[in-house]
């Protein structure tokens, strides 16, 4: 009944043992800031990082918040107040 679930499913076809292949004790989805300090932690631990990204680094909000991200890091501003 859920067997649909179970196969892959490809835009075209192709041989997956054919593709190059890259090994990685770490890999992380996603070049913003999120990910990128996710990759500064684990490479910090002395293990090997891979960031993957769904188009150039540049397509990010992190990227597009160039001029700088506002953040509350001390008192009187808050989180709430940020918000
Ligand atoms: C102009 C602007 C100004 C901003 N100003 C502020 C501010 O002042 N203060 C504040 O707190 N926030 C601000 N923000 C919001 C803040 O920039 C974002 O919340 C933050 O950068 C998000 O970081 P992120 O790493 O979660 O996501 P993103 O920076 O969006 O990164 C997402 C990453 O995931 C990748 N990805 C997504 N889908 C896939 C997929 N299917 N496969 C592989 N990779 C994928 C993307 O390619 C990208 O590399 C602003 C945003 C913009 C655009």
């Amino acid at each position: 009944m859920f067997q649909a679930i179970y196969q892959r499913r490809y835009l075209v076809s192709f041989k997956a043992a054919r593709l190059t292949q890259q090994v990685t004790d770490v890999l992380v989805i996603g070049g913003g800031v999120a990910g990128l300090r996710a990759a500064i932690a684990a490479a910090d631990e002395g293990v090997d990082v891979m960031i993957v990204t769904k188009d150039r680094i540049q397509e990010s909000n992190t990227w597009y918040a160039q001029g700088g991200v506002a953040a509350a890091l001390n008192p009187p501003d808050n989180f709430e107040a940020h918000i």
